[in-house]
């Protein structure tokens, strides 16, 4: 058995946060590959190095000094370093870092350092071998990664031994370093994990696991258990902040079981990801898995006498909102009537060029708009062919005063989506929550 732990920024803070890491890896035979982020916050008002590692990558693209910043970052890892008890002394290469960022250094590569010396101190902390990212990680030219030969090369590297390895970077076919987009260590930890085969990719971070509902709308939501990637995506894609997309594809691929739990609390669970789910195994006795939405959506609704019998009549409303690079994120479709749901952001400067050339187009009965529209999703696998789920909802919406603008259910009945007012977005929220999780 394998697992492959990545460690989050609040997981390398400071000492204390080292001192935790080391006890949960030290439970665990298992867990022999270890990823980790640069030190976060250990405060509020703190700052993430890698924040600082940027800002001193924009002193020196406009040629201000920077030297206090460095400092400051240096001061970080040494008190790490003499708090964990450590004998590994990370000035020398700070100073050879330095020299070289007077010779001119990539962002990319300023950046990246946050990474590195973290695993240097973690490897040196946990008794494990320090394993750099840039020899497996491997960018091609066009920025994505090579899954085959970095596969590869980590199998060789990582090959019977306990490493840990410095996450949000790799390396260009050039030799240049090249760091993902911000958050990118969960996707060195998803590339560790499908390369090694892994049993499970656990993700540690400062939260229980998912959250069924944004904490800022429901008071206290509970940690989702167990999530299939399928709801998952579903969840993302209407606004809930999970792990993003790179993140999880190396491991859905392969089938690895994605665990995000909280290296604060240790014996909590967190949220298991799967593939699929056995219920029966599941003992939680609501069917919806979580409840997100967002804002910021606009409905346009074209009525035509037996438009549904036209023939072509979708593809020539598609074409015109294609023209004006207007994604439709939702259909629904009627005798005399489509709806078309779309971001509000994209249509809202080019509306009236776009209605005025439907209105061209199709000569319809109406064309109108409803503006300043939520979405909210209840998302569950439980949720599919149980009957009155859905007339369970609108009732609970209505009860409440809710005013539901649209309504969709997915194919596969993972989802219930309905397009409300953007002022009863909170509302729509909380009471489904309520009804749907607090009441069972
Ligand atoms: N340290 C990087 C960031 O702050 C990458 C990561 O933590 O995943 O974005």
């Amino acid at each position: 058995m394998l697992k492959v732990d990545k460690f989050g920024g609040s997981s390398c803070a400071d000492a204390a946060q080292f001192a935790k890491v080391k006890s949960i890896v030290a439970a665990d035979p298992e867990r022999r590959v270890v990823v980790v982020s640069a030190p976060g916050k250990r405060f509020q008002t703190d700052h993430k190095i890698t924040d600082l590692l940027y800002l001193c990558a924009a002193h020196i693209k406009y040629g201000v000094g920077c030297e206090d910043i460095f400092d400051m970052i240096r001061g970080r890892y040494n008190d790490i370093a003499r708090n964990c008890g450590l004998s590994l002394d990370l000035n020398p290469e700070f100073d050879a870092l330095w020299e070289k960022i007077q010779g001119g250094v990539s962002k990319d590569e300023i950046a990246s350092r946050g990474e590195y010396f973290s695993a240097k101190l973690m490897a040196a902390y946990l008794g494990f071998d320090f394993l750099d990212a840039a020899l497996w990680v491997k960018f091609r030219f066009d920025g994505s990664v090579d899954q085959d030969a970095s596969y590869e090369a980590l199998r060789q590297a990582a090959s019977g031994r306990a490493v840990v390895i410095p996450g949000f970077y790799g390396v260009m076919p050039d030799g240049h370093i090249k760091t993902f987009t911000r958050g990118g260590s969960d996707i060195t930890g998803a590339l560790a994990a499908a390369a090694l085969d892994a049993d499970v990719y656990e993700n540690w971070t400062d939260v229980s696991g998912i959250l069924m509902a944004d904490p800022r709308i429901v008071k206290d939501p509970a940690p989702i258990s167990h999530v299939t990637y399928n709801e998952l995506r579903e969840l993302s894609y209407v606004g809930a902040q999970v792990l993003h997309e790179g993140a999880v594809y190396p491991v859905r691929e392969k089938h690895i079981p994605l665990n995000i739990r909280n290296t604060n609390d240790p014996a909590h669970p967190g949220t298991l990801i799967m593939e699929s789910i056995d219920d029966a195994a599941d003992k939680s006795d609501t069917f919806i898995t979580g409840i997100a939405g967002k804002k910021g959506f606009s409905i346009i609704t074209i009525a035509k006498t037996s438009l549904s019998s036209e023939h072509g009549i979708l593809l020539q409303i598609m074409e015109v909102l294609e023209k004006h690079r207007v994604n439709v994120e939702f259909i629904l479709s009627g005798i005399d009537t489509v709806s078309l749901m779309v971001s509000a952001a994209e249509v809202s400067s080019r509306l009236y060029e776009v209605l005025g050339e439907l209105q061209r187009k199709l000569k319809p009965n109406s064309i109108t708009v409803a503006e300043h529209i939520a979405i909210v999703a209840a998302v569950g696998r439980k949720m599919a062919y149980r009957l009155g789920t859905s007339g369970k909802l609108f009732a609970t919406l209505g009860e409440h005063g809710v005013n539901v603008r649209m309504i969709t259910q997915g194919p596969d009945e993972l989802n219930i989506i309905v397009g409300v007012e953007e002022t009863d977005f909170e509302n729509a929220i909380r009471v489904l929550y309520n009804s749907f999780v607090k009441e069972n």
